[in-house]
């Protein structure tokens, strides 16, 4: 499964990620979503390393890194057990 995941349809094309991103895995897409705008995709799945940088500098809330929630629940029940 992917690690970052982008909701196209609240992407503004901003490009910070793309920019943000250390391994480059990010692009910027030829379509366009519903509001006009070229979203930002996983162009190189197997790059992503889970780092939510991504997800860090998104100033729609667009991204969402699975790795970092998972690792976040762990650590909640780790702390209550
Ligand atoms: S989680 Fe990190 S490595 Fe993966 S796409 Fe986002 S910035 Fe790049
Ligand atoms: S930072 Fe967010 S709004 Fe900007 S291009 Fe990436 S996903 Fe789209």
């Amino acid at each position: 499964m992917e690690l970052c995941q982008i909701d196209a349809e609240r992407c503004k094309g901003c490009e910070l990620c793309v920019l943000v991103c250390p391994k480059d895995a990010l692009a910027m897409g030829d379509w366009r979503n519903p509001s006009g705008f070229h979203p930002a995709w996983l162009a190189v799945p197997e790059r992503c390393n889970g780092c939510a940088l991504c997800a860090q500098v998104c100033p729609e809330t667009a991204i969402t890194v699975y790795r970092r929630l998972r690792k976040r629940a762990r650590d909640a029940a780790l702390s209550q057990g």
